[in-house]
């Protein structure tokens, strides 16, 4: 491991982070920090630099230059074997990296050491691609002129990441940009930015130039309208809140910059009277209670014919109960606390004001007995679609459940919402489950199953879910500009005056 490291000293258990700008770890230039809080103790674990406007100008120098020095002269078969190294590096440091986003986020160990063992796909799937940039010859009109295209890469990627997940939200970013040669600098979030430092040193020790990769961590959210709003910067992906996401399309285009854009949602699960009911519980609760609902796909919507209602809201409460909520390191915890304490407030004003507005909750709420921030599987019926339960993102373990009795009626449920992100249909009846599919707004509709990704599947959201698609082939043409080559073939003049 290179002796450069994120993680320079534990003193009181507090441990320390640097910013990662051009190969360095270095402090804020104002040298101020600002603490992270463990979400299963609420007690300070780590220091991290607070850095402001001046740090983010550093960072994307380094970037800029970067794409003039060695990085920018790679091959993209010379580049595939960079990325592909860091994946292995990845795979190698997932325990390290998991236990730091569990301490970070609060998220389930047995979850995040999952998803860091999968992350190497992503960075595997985008080195294949490349050395497969090709560009077209293209025929016209115009016998004197031999026309090609060429793909280059975009340049500086400014990258902005919420606290749900911040490793595989960076590397569905970070793959594809590397693998168009672009370089990059990241901004995570305030609540959750450790594993994002500490990530550089792997990138140093993959043999990506200094300079590609940068990481800035600060507490003022104006950080990121900074990054955004940026003239060094060619592109913008970031995922986070509906609301930051306008701001954020607002600040790229103030440059002219293209954005992508994975944003909230509110997804509905549709099951229809034919189900399983066993089945359906088990993946109602994958869909809502896994990651304790803090999950941009959570189902949070239950759509249920009326004729199966009870049978399967018995089976889901009996199981919410049952649901070992706790120490996020434990291996045989389901669901740890909530990430934060304003996550931990948002979700227990949601609670109240669904009581207030006549909803029953059947099972769950704010977990008064922990010293951590813990909401209990919650359960709400006797909704209606204007409840603010039912219309906005709560983003943590609660589910709303809304019967149906025809499949019409489903499909109408399921699309009044302003989010488009994901959704599934659950049915033994394989016309109804197309049928029903292709009728969902929604980027992304499980068949009897939910919350399945994979960096070869496109993956984003309809209406106010989002702009544009991370993962499959062409998420990587965000990263990349396309030229057109005019050659002239036979040197004679012609009338200046007019278009050739
Ligand atoms: P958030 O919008 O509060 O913050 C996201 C990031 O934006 C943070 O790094 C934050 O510091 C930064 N930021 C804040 N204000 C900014 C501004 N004005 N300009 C630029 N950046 C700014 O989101 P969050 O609370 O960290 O994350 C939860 C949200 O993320 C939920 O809405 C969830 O649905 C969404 N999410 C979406 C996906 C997806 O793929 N669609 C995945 C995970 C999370």
């Amino acid at each position: 491991m290179s002796e450069t490291h994120a993680k320079t000293a534990a003193t009181n258990a507090i441990e320390h982070f640097q910013l990662y700008i051009n190969g360095e770890y270095l402090p804020a230039k104002s040298g101020k920090t600002f603490m992270t809080a463990d979400p299963f103790s609420t007690e300070n674990w780590a220091e991290i630099p607070d850095a402001g406007t001046e740090d983010i100008d550093a960072a994307v120098t380094a970037a800029r230059q970067a794409l003039k020095g060695p990085w920018g002269a790679m091959s993209g078969f010379q580049r595939a074997k960079l990325i592909r190294r860091l994946g292995e590096l990845i795979d190698e440091n997932a325990e390290y990296l998991a236990r730091m986003e569990v301490r970070d986020s609060g998220k389930l160990y047995r979850e995040m050491i999952f998803q860091l063992k999968y992350l190497p796909e992503w960075f595997n799937y985008f080195a294949g691609l490349t050395d497969k940039l090709e560009g077209k010859t293209i025929p016209t009109d115009k016998n004197n002129f031999f026309v090609y295209t060429q793909r280059q890469p975009v340049g500086v990627v400014a990258a902005i990441t919420p606290w749900n997940a911040p490793m595989m939200l960076m590397a569905m970013k970070l793959a594809p940009a590397l693998a168009a040669g672009c370089t990059f600098v990241i901004k995570p979030s305030e609540h959750a930015p450790a594993s994002t430092l500490a990530f550089g040193r792997f990138v140093k020790e993959a043999g990506i130039p200094d300079g590609v990769f940068n990481v800035v961590t600060g507490l003022d959210r104006n950080l990121g309208a900074h990054l955004a709003a940026h003239p060094g910067v060619n592109k913008v992906v970031f995922t986070g809140s509906t609301a930051t996401g306008r701001a954020v399309a607002q600040a790229a285009g103030s440059q002219l910059n293209g954005v992508v854009l994975e944003l909230g949602g509110k997804s509905p699960q549709i099951v229809f009277e034919d189900s399983d009911p066993e089945a359906v519980a088990n993946g109602v609760i994958a869909g809502i209670f896994a990651a304790g609902g803090q999950t941009c796909m959570a189902g949070s919507r239950l759509i249920i014919h009326r004729s199966l209602m009870d049978d399967v809201v018995n089976r889901i409460v009996a199981r919410a109960n049952t649901i070992k909520v706790g120490d996020p390191q434990a291996a045989d915890t389901e669901m740890g606390p909530i990430s934060n304490k304003p996550q931990f407030d948002r979700i227990s004003e949601f609670l109240e004001s669904a009581k207030s507005e006549g909803a029953t909750i059947l099972t769950g709420g704010v977990d008064a007995n922990k010293q951590g921030w813990f909401i209990n599987p919650t359960v709400i019926t006797d909704v209606n679609p204007e409840m603010r339960v039912v219309k906005e993102e709560i983003f943590g373990p609660v589910l709303c459940v809304m019967p149906f009795d025809t499949e019409e009626e489903a499909i109408e449920l399921a699309n009044n919402t302003e989010y488009g992100l994901a959704g599934s249909v659950w049915t033994m009846n394989i016309q109804r489950a197309h049928r029903v599919a292709h009728k969902l707004n929604a980027g992304t509709v499980w068949v009897n199953s939910y919350r399945a990704v994979s960096p070869s599947v496109p993956f984003g959201g309809f209406g106010s879910s989002g702009l544009g698609r991370e993962n499959g082939v062409e998420s990587i043409l965000d990263f990349l500009e396309t030229k057109s080559v005019w050659i002239e073939l036979t040197g004679a003049t012609r009338d200046p005056f007019r278009m050739a």
